[in-house]
């Protein structure tokens, strides 16, 4: 004869549902079982005696209970059962299965056993509590997490499992749910900081379910480790700021190179100024000309510490640092670094900046990084373009202009006026190691759109028909991706 399985209310004991097994084993139609309660079938189990019962297993924290009890047929007559009871969820709902002595075993619970391996399998750690914070079952994936034997902690306060506060908190969270229904967990999930038996604190996702039955509640707690989860990101975030480091380095070591070159220009300078001022001074010469030739001398020793005070403010490292930032400002300053060197190989400049353009919220060492790199490609491209000392005559400019998109967002161009992109690596232009020169790196450009794409703008270039390129980028006005 196989067992059967009724789905009950946990208050009543009414019959809600029956497996097909259920009117061959107890002589009722189906029909008729919803209209009878377990007591009906099993006379020994009225529903003040199942709420005794379920009150106890509360207090242990148990989900089921088994017990051996005569069930009687709709006909009167009765037979000895194995009759298993369990809590099913936190809407009071309760499975029975009935099954013979002699009953196949295979027939036992479907639920139970699925309990039983669900505990025993899932990979998230289960356990459950009393009232009183007591534990009841631990499962295997909570020993393998926690680093407990279930032994040593079943019957014990569930706050071992948690670091300080929470350890004192605990108790008084449960009390106070108890008393005024306040829930900070229950039914929410959260992510709370766990304590292994070694001492080792890790961050846990938890979901707490209730079960409820008569008068008395116990809890379920599913408890993820997510350490690596946490680990992964925390590795993302650095390796984000590294790489922006790289980038700052890598741009820093085409700009370092210029600039030992160009702090000859000053020390030249200075030494020149030097030596005539002595000479004039010497010679009994004009003193005001002479302290004319030094002051000159003094704001060419300004002009090389300026030059190396910004490369280094220009690698310094730190996280990205988003703040309101006026894109004028930090289009001038990165076009003096940048353009160190290019009235030498007279290339001009010309600034068309907007007027009354509203701060951005912005990385300012980053976007000065973009409009470097955008500048110095320009240069590139002109001097190769035969733009330089010794052709003569007023060169075509490189411009330098801000504005405003049409949907708000600040425009920053870079125009020059060069030969054009190289049509073999137009399509890969922004992909890092894409380069024409023999001793570029092809980065800048891609690390210039990963900048200006983690502030939420667009990068792009498009051929001037007069010859030459323009680069824009846009920063829009609202923050994007900044932290809270
Ligand atoms: P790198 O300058 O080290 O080559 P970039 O990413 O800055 O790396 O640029 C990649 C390539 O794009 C350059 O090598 C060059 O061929 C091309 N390029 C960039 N800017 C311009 C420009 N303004 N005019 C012509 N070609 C350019």
């Amino acid at each position: 004869m196989r067992g059967c399985i009724l789905v009950l209310d946990a208050q009543d004991l009414r019959v809600r549902m029956a497996s097909a097994a259920a009117p061959a084993l107890l002589g009722y139609r189906q029909a008729e079982l919803a209209s009878l309660t377990l007591h009906d079938l099993v006379p020994a189990l009225s529903a003040p005696a199942w709420q005794r019962r379920a009150r106890r297993m509360a207090a242990r924290a148990a989900v089921a209970t088994g017990f051996r009890r005569r069930v009687r047929r709709r006909n009167g007559s009765e037979f000895p059962a194995e009759i298993r009871l369990q809590l099913a969820g936190a809407d009071g709902t309760l499975f029975a299965s009935i099954d013979p002595p002699f009953g196949n075993r295979d027939a036992r619970p479907y639920e139970a056993a699925l309990l039983r391996s669900v505990i025993n399998t899932a990979p998230d750690a289960i356990l459950t509590i009393d009232v009183k914070g007591r534990v009841g079952t631990f499962s295997p994936a909570a020993e393998r997490m926690f680093g407990y034997a279930a032994s040593e902690v079943t019957g014990r306060n569930v706050n071992m499992l948690m670091p300080e506060p929470y350890r004192s908190q605990h108790d008084g969270y449960l009390a106070r749910y108890l008393t005024t229904g306040e829930k900070r967990i229950i039914g929410i999930g959260r992510t709370v900081t766990a304590r292994h038996k070694d001492g080792h604190t890790f961050p846990i996702e938890l979901a707490v379910g209730e079960v409820r039955v008569a008068d008395s509640h116990m809890f379920t707690g599913f408890i993820r480790d997510i350490s690596e989860r946490v680990a992964a990101h925390e590795r993302g975030v650095k390796l984000q700021q590294e790489l922006s480091h790289v980038g700052r380095l890598s741009a820093m070591g085409e700009v370092a190179s210029m600039i030992v070159h160009e702090l000859n220009q000053p020390l030249t300078a200075i030494a020149n100024f030097g030596e005539a001022a002595r000479r004039l001074i010497e010679s009994g010469g004009d003193p005001a000309r002479a302290a004319s030739f030094m002051e000159k001398a003094v704001a060419q020793a300004h002009r090389a510490s300026e030059m190396i005070r910004r490369l280094r403010s220009f690698v310094s490292r730190g996280p990205t640092e988003r703040e309101p930032i006026a894109v004028n400002e930090v289009v001038r300053d990165a076009a003096r670094l940048a353009l160190i060197g290019a009235a030498d190989q007279q290339i001009h400049t010309r600034f068309e900046l907007a007027e009354g353009l509203p701060e951005v919220t912005a990385d300012r060492i980053q976007v000065q990084q973009v409009v470097v790199n955008l500048i110095r490609n320009g240069i590139d491209a002109m001097i190769e373009a035969g733009a330089g000392a010794g052709t003569g005559g007023e060169e075509p400019p490189l411009v330098v202009a801000t504005g405003r998109a049409p949907d708000g967002a600040i425009l920053v161009s870079v125009t020059d006026s060069g030969p054009g992109i190289a049509p073999e690596i137009a399509g890969g232009l922004f992909t890092p190691f894409v380069t024409t020169k023999p001793t570029g790196m092809g980065i800048g450009l891609s690390i210039s759109r990963s900048i200006i794409e983690a502030h939420g703008g667009r990068i792009w270039c498009e051929p001037r028909p007069e010859g030459g390129t323009r680069f824009t980028f846009t920063l829009p006005l609202a923050a994007y991706g900044a932290g809270p």
